[in-house]
Parts: structure tokens; C-alpha cells; sequence
């Protein structure tokens, strides 16, 4: 054997070791077991040494980097599939699905279900399913809005283009049906593809079905988590679903848990299975003021208003599931199925559904609390990419469309953002001189952005006047992509559009 891979092997046989005693001290793995764990990554990695002492390296990301990397410069891993290699890696070592099933009970029944859900937190943070390491790479700042501060991400993590049902099935050959059939299928619990061998699945039972939680490993806000529906149907805003999240809300007190629509260009991905989100409610949205109450002789048990926000959001409270249920559905299905030319707010279209909406679920001081957002997808001939969704010059900032996270008060703002940024400057500072028409250079990709920092302001500021006006220009972008996705607008029109909606639900103003 030559001696630089002997080397290296030694070198990988002490970071094998490092990940034993890593997981002995952070994944409550076991002494008994660590021959057989040593043994079978050393039979993955093909290592032929002895066994080495531990060597001290930071954290576990790095650990397995340096595994996976040993792997692919011997030809034991392909490249591209070293992120695959490190969730098989640490998946030998961390619970299996019974075992944290069978703790995070036992510390719910001991503790309560906050603690439990810290449990389950941190097998998903130290068995590296959750990548620390590349969280402290994305940038996030607060900007003052109209209403609320609103939050901007630069999310280092997630591709812009969103991972939806189409491109999904178009990565597959035709002739297969891809196994598991999505992302989000309970099936992918500890499969190499996808760098999920480490990804571990907490079933439960919420509105009487069955749904299984987990950690986003791309996380947006603190403690995100995706409930999946147990089995792969499409996504679907019903009354199971409405209880399914009252209850979620009951049990996690601290956590609140969001929905998309079902529909395409509002947000949601990975429609083809149902699915909803969640986290610490810290978000902008839960600190909103109520602007308008509403009385329903129907339902005496409930209040609801109508918040102070960049888009109409309907806030229903209560400590009566049955009323507050009942309540939802009146609401979301007479919105459904609601005309107003006066808006442009039409429905559907032939057999094409075009109304939805966005809701989010929460406990506030022992009762429960439901949002529900309007959405429309319709488009026409003057606006190809939706009525109520961003105009083309937001696509510059944002192209996904606009999801339950934003209309929250966080957005998720493509890394793409903070390279270009450093050519803009370059451009308003004077320093660029190539020509802003000139096609496929990264001016024409921000040819609205360009137009009015130039007419505003020349092109011969300072760096940081610049990065200032850049910064104000995303910052207003973002709040304009808000009140653009509103269906009942924040103006005169829009106001009495929304009271003529409300009282057709027989809802009637107070004060
Ligand atoms: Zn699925």
C-alpha cells in the first residue's frame, strides 16, 4: 500500500474515532455499541488500519467532511454524492426511529410536549440533519415596514427555484415511478438518496389522522418544522386539515403551524403532498393589532377581526373547537367559492380553481388562534403572472411566488442577491462601464432595479450610499410583494370589497 494512503487512512481511522466519541457524547449512543459501529464505517469507507485515538476536530460537519472527502479521493464515493455519504455516516449512530419514538414519549408523559420536542431537536441538530455550519451562513435584517418589521433571509441553503411536483417527477425517467414518490413521503426515513439516512420521523395523530414531523433540514426560522401527511396525497386545505392544526396548536404551545395553498404560483411547493409547517412563534405576523372586530350571532364563542397587516388576514379566537372549526369552514368555503368583478376576485375558471387560502394556527393565552389569508391565482392577458401576485420587476428580488412564510412577515431572498449586489454597487459607483442593455450581463437581470436607482440617484455615489439605496430598494420590494398578493387591496375599493365579503358570511361590524 503507498504510504500517502496509509497515511490518510490513519488520519481517517482518528476521525472515525472523533465521530464515535462525538456520538457516545452527544447522541446518547452506547458504549456496547461501538465495536460494531467502528467496524461497519470502517467496511464502508474500506479502512485497513488499526484502530486509532480520537483527534480533536471542531464540529461534526467537519468530522464527516473529512470522511467524505477521504471517500472521494479513494474512489469509494462518487463526488456528487459525498452529502450522501455523511447522512449514511452519522445515520449509524443515531437513534433509531423506535427508540425516539419511544423517548420522546416518555419525556412527553415526564416533562411535557416541549420538552419532548427539544429531544427530538436535537437528535435532528447533532446527527447533522439540520447543518449548523451552513445556518451561520445566511444573513437576515429587519426592516421597518408600514405595518410591522418585516424580516429578509438570504437563505446560502435553498436553490431559488422551488423543488415543486413537476421538476420532481421531470428528474426521473419516464418509465419509472420514482421511489419514494416524493420528498416528503415517510419512506424516505434513512434512505441514502437525498442525504437522508440521518433523517428520523416522529408519527403522530392530529384530527384523527395520521402525520409525521420533522425538522426542516434547510431551516428559515427557529425551530422550522414540516408535518407530512402519513401517506402521499396532494395537498388540500380541508376541514381534517383545519383540525389537524388546531390540535398541533393545543399540544405545542410554543410552536405555531402554517399552511400553504394547494394551488401552483402562491407559494406552496411540493403540492403533491400534503403537508404543513411550522416553528417558534416568533414571527412579525403574531405580533399584529387587531384594526376591525366582527360579530357572528352563529358563533357566540368566537371573535374574530381583521389584523393590521400588508394583506387582509382574518383572525379567528377561541376556546371552543367545535364553533372555531365550524366557524373556519364557513369562512374558507364561502371565500372558495366567492365572485367580485369589482376586485377582478373570480373563483374559477372552467374546471381551474383559482381561490385558496393561507392559514396559520396558534395558541394565545390558553385559547386557540386561526388566520386565514385569502389567495388567487388567476391570471390574464395584462398580468401573465398572476392578478394578486408580484409584478415582473419583484421577480428581480424574488421569483418564487409569495408563500405562507412571507405573508408571515420573513422572507427567503436568493443567495444570488448578495454576488450581485457587489456588481450593482460596481455599476452606481461608476466603476462598471459595460452597457446596462447589453443582454445576459447581470444588469439586464435587475433592469427595473437599475432604471430607478439611476434615475433617483446617478451613478456616481459612494460604496455606501449605494449598498444603502440597494438595501432600501429590497426592502421596499418586499413589502410591495405583500400588498400585491393581497385580493382585497388596502384602499377604498378594497375595504368595502372586504366588508361586503364579511357580511355575505353574516358577519357584522363592531365599534
Ligand atoms: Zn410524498
Amino acid at each position: 500500500m503507498p504510504l500517502t494512503q496509509s497515511t490518510s487512512q490513519i488520519e481517517t481511522a482518528q476521525a472515525i474515532e472523533s465521530l464515535l466519541q462525538y456520538a457516545i457524547s452527544n447522541l446518547d449512543f452506547k458504549q456496547e455499541n461501538l465495536n460494531c459501529a467502528r467496524n461497519m464505517i470502517f467496511n464502508r469507507l474500506k479502512i485497513s488500519c488499526s484502530v486509532q485515538n480520537a483527534t480533536n476536530i471542531e464540529s461534526v460537519n467537519s468530522i464527516l467532511n473529512k470522511l467524505a472527502n477521504y471517500a472521494v479521493n479513494s474512489g469509494i464515493c462518487p463526488p456528487d454524492e459525498k452529502e450522501n455519504l455523511k447522512a449514511e455516516l452519522i445515520g449509524y449512530l443515531i437513534p433509531q426511529p423506535y427508540e425516539i419514538i419511544k423517548n420522546f414519549d416518555e419525556i412527553f408523559t415526564d416533562k411535557g410536549p416541549n420538552f419532548a420536542m427539544e429531544y427530538f431537536y436535537n437528535i435532528a441538530v447533532k446527527g447533522n440533519y439540520i447543518n449548523k455550519d451552513k445556518i451561520s451562513k445566511t444573513v437576515t435584517h429587519c426592516f421597518n415596514g408600514t405595518y410591522s418589521p418585516l424580516y429578509l433571509s438570504v437563505n446560502s441553503m435553498k436553490k431559488e427555484s422551488s423543488f415543486n411536483e413537476k421538476t420532481y417527477k421531470d428528474k426521473m425517467p419516464s418509465s419509472e415511478k420514482p421511489f419514494p414518490l416524493c420528498p416528503l413521503c415517510s419512506e424516505n426515513e434513512g434512505a441514502y438518496n437525498g442525504a437522508k439516512s440521518n433523517l428520523r420521523l416522529l408519527p403522530i395523530e392530529l384530527g384523527g389522522s395520521f402525520w409525521n414531523i420533522q425538522f426542516s433540514p434547510f431551516p428559515y426560522f427557529k425551530k422550522h418544522i414540516i408535518v407530512s401527511y402519513s401517506q402521499h396525497i396532494p395537498m388540500k386545505n380541508d376541514i381534517k386539515k383545519f383540525e389537524a392544526m388546531i390540535d398541533f396548536s393545543t399540544v405545542f404551545e410554543d410552536y405555531f403551524i402554517a399552511s400553504n395553498t394547494e394551488l401552483e404560483n402562491i407559494g406552496g411547493s411540493l403540492l403533491c403532498h400534503e403537508h404543513m409547517q411550522g416553528g417558534l412563534k416568533n414571527l412579525p405576523i403574531f405580533n399584529a393589532e387587531e384594526k376591525e372586530r366582527f360579530y357572528s350571532k352563529k358563533y357566540e364563542n368566537i371573535n374574530l377581526s381583521l389584523l393590521e397587516w400588508y394583506l387582509p388576514v382574518f383572525k379567528i379566537t377561541s376556546d371552543d373547537k367545535i364553533q372555531l372549526l365550524s366557524a373556519i369552514e364557513d369562512i374558507v368555503n364561502a371565500f372558495i367559492n366567492y365572485n367580485d368583478e369589482s376586485i377582478n376576485l373570480i373563483c374559477k375558471t372552467e374546471k381551474n380553481q383559482h381561490s385558496s387560502v393561507n392559514t396559520v394556527c396558534y395558541n394565545e393565552n390558553g385559547k386557540t388562534v386561526f388566520l386565514i389569508i385569502p389567495r388567487n391565482n388567476r391570471t390574464s392577458e395584462q398580468c401573465p403572472k398572476g392578478i394578486f401576485c408580484p409584478d415582473e420587476s419583484c421577480k428581480e428580488i424574488k421569483k418564487e411566488g409569495i408563500g405562507i412564510i412571507e405573508i408571515m412577515g420573513y422572507f427567503i431572498l436568493p443567495s444570488r442577491l448578495i454576488c450581485d449586489s457587489v456588481l450593482l454597487i460596481d455599476f452606481l459607483t461608476g466603476k462598471s462601464k459595460t452597457d446596462l442593455k447589453e443582454k445576459n450581463s447581470v444588469y439586464s437581470e435587475y433592469s427595473s432595479m437599475l432604471a430607478q436607482l439611476i434615475n433617483d440617484y446617478g451613478i456616481n455615489m459612494t460604496v455606501s450610499k449605494a449598498k444603502d439605496i440597494i438595501t432600501d430598494y429590497i426592502n421596499i420590494k418586499c413589502q410591495t410583494m405583500l400588498e400585491q398578493s393581497a385580493v382585497f387591496k388596502n384602499n377604498e375599493e378594497g375595504k368595502k370589497a372586504i366588508d361586503k365579503f364579511l357580511s355575505s358570511v353574516n358577519l357584522i361590524k363592531l365599534n
